[in-house]
């Protein structure tokens, strides 16, 4: 990886024979389980990870969406969240313990969890239940490495950094930076200009945290402290005061959709120019 000829070795499938590419460089876009980031040494990048303490059921079913609108709940019970995909398809969350089990969620118990937790009391909504499609559980947690280069390796997307899925900014993040080593790729060729890509890391690096920041601000916001301590109802009632801020104030709610909707992409590329 450090030399000007780095090289990714694979096989095919249906192949028993390793085949290698030599290339110029290489762009790590294999997620955060793939190899690229773990064929760095270890010493050379520096991990930051955080767990959020909390997991989600995460659903997709086979029913059409029951408002028009995205809705996060929060409950005693935990957060629930709807999401339409298509007129037929609704994506689902609900709030879960770390470590939480599938096969604790029967489907029965995940429609009775959803009504109750997004249920409305003026009672004009009402769910819409049917067949799900796919169920899992995950641990929601962070992950940041620095720099997101090595030689002439670039990480790009959850290779480099996994923000949980709560401000839906993962995807956003991996094509920010697959945009930016693209653009430092042209430069390199088309004008001889490496700064694009000596910067690359550190201009990624910049939203990536500013979106860490925001999904934990977020998360902490929507989510029910897991358990009944004194700690938990202070956390509950800060939580209640920093949406009351969001939903009262305008400053509040602008400031909110700036960093959730985000600036445009020619914005972003050039304030990181800096
Ligand atoms: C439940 C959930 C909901 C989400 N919702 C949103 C959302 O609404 N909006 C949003 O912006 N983000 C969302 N995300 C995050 C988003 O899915 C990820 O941030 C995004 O997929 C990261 O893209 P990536 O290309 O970096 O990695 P991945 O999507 O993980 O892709 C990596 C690819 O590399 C392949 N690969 C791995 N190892 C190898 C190897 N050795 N050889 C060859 N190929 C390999 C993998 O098979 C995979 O296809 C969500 C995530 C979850 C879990």
């Amino acid at each position: 990886l450090t030399t000007e000829n780095p090289s990714v070795t694979f096989t095919k499938s249906g192949s028993s024979r390793p085949s290698r590419i030599h290339c110029d460089f290489i762009a790590g876009c294999d997620g955060f389980r793939g190899v690229s980031r773990s064929a760095i040494p270890c010493g050379d990048v520096k991990e930051f990870s955080s767990s959020c303490g909390f997991g989600w059921v995460a659903l997709l079913a086979e029913v059409p969406p029951s408002s028009p609108h995205v809705i996060f709940a929060l409950h005693p019970n935990g957060f629930a969240a709807h999401m339409g995909r298509t007129p037929q398809i609704t994506r689902f969350y609900l709030q879960c313990p770390v470590g939480d089990e599938i096969s604790n969620w029967p489907d029965d118990r995940v429609w009775e969890e959803l009504a109750t937790r997004m249920e409305l009391r003026d009672d004009h909504w009402h769910l819409t239940v049917g067949r799900i499609l796919e169920k899992s559980t995950l641990d929601m947690h962070n992950s940041v490495l620095e720099p997101m280069s090595y030689g002439r390796l670039f990480l790009v997307g959850e290779a480099a950094h996994v923000v949980a899925p709560v401000a839906a900014k993962g995807m956003n993040l991996a094509l920010y930076d697959a945009e930016r080593l693209a653009q430092a790729f042209r430069h390199h060729y088309k004008q001889k200009d490496d700064v694009g890509l000596q910067q690359y890391s550190q201009a990624c690096l910049k939203l990536v945290w500013r979106y860490q920041e925001f999904n934990q601000w977020l998360g902490e916001m929507l989510h029910t402290p897991n358990s009944a301590s004194h700690e938990s109802a202070f956390q509950a009632r800060a939580q209640r005061a920093r949406l009351h801020r969001l939903l009262n104030s305008q400053s509040s709610a602008a400031a909110f959709a700036d960093i959730y909707a985000g600036p445009t992409k020619t914005q972003y590329i050039n304030r990181s120019v800096e």
